[in-house]
């Protein structure tokens, strides 16, 4: 495993509104290609594929079950069954606390072939995770966020390398454990507080400068929006750009200068 040239590239950086951007949706890729999907929305196979366009999925993750965020398993589902002479399986990491949610939303369709003979877990090979799991002799902390209802919502981090916070109200007690050896933090955020996910303002608020210089954000409203990010003074993702896991030292960061962020109070909870 080359540990060395590891990446996240974003397939997506939307919300579930931002037709334009995509559904957020990430790969640790290296130079041999891509290793993990996270996430798989209803734009994430087009983009995978357009991106990879020689390579399968090896193996994926789901953060939680909102429909932005795996509305594309069933069309994974249907690419891996119907291909001829069929034998790829990725290994689908899924938090043991979503697949009821899995099972009840996608799996449990009664007719996955109108032959009959396939259930939709026979395409991929199920690995149920509590605190996290090893993939490639390297250990993925998974750890519940807040986002919606309390243990639907999970974040994954590679330690010193990424920690991904998935959709997520702020979490600044989970990065002072998972986030604390230089990793990229790949956030949620967007411009308009609401009881679902991060605002500009929550930023300011709830994380420290240290914190900031090594945030990428994602999960944003529109293009405007990551105009808006950027302007004061984050840097936000972009779809189909690929961004090395160099982790930062504290003694790189050099200091923000943002200015706090008039806030619109406009609460909603999308997906
Ligand atoms: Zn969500
Ligand atoms: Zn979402």
């Amino acid at each position: 495993m080359d540990m060395q040239n590891l990446s996240i590239r974003f397939l997506g950086t939307g919300n579930a509104y931002a037709q334009s951007l995509g559904n957020s949706a990430c790969v640790l890729e290296n130079s041999s290609g891509p290793l993990l999907l996270i996430d798989c929305g209803h734009s994430t196979i087009n983009a995978f594929e357009s991106t990879y366009p020689n390579a399968k999925i090896p193996a994926l993750f789901v953060t939680h079950a909102h429909y932005d965020h795996i509305g594309g398993l069933e069309r994974l589902f249907y690419r891996l069954i119907t291909t001829p002479n069929y034998k790829h399986q990725p290994k689908f990491f899924c938090p043991v606390e979503l697949l009821p949610l899995l099972q009840q939303r996608i799996a449990n369709y009664p007719s996955n072939l109108a032959e009959g003979g396939v259930n939709f877990w026979d395409a991929f090979h199920l690995i149920p995770v509590a605190d996290g799991f090893w993939y490639q002799n390297m250990y993925f902390n998974v750890f519940p966020v807040r986002h919606h209802n309390p243990n639907s919502a999970f974040g994954i981090t590679l330690r010193g390398h990424f920690f991904y916070s998935g959709d997520t109200k702020p979490i600044p007690e989970i990065l002072v454990q998972f986030a604390n050896s230089g990793e990229i933090i790949l956030h949620d955020c967007g411009i308009e507080p609401n009881p679902a996910h991060t605002a500009l303002s929550d930023l300011h608020r709830e994380y420290k400068p240290e914190q900031w210089q090594r945030m990428i954000l994602y999960h944003y409203e529109s293009e405007a929006a990551g105009t808006k990010l950027e302007a004061a003074g984050f840097t936000v993702a972009k779809p189909n750009t690929a961004y090395p896991l160099v982790a930062k030292a504290s003694s790189d960061v050099k200091k923000i200068v943002a200015s706090p962020p008039s806030v619109s109070l406009h609460y909603c909870s999308p997906n």
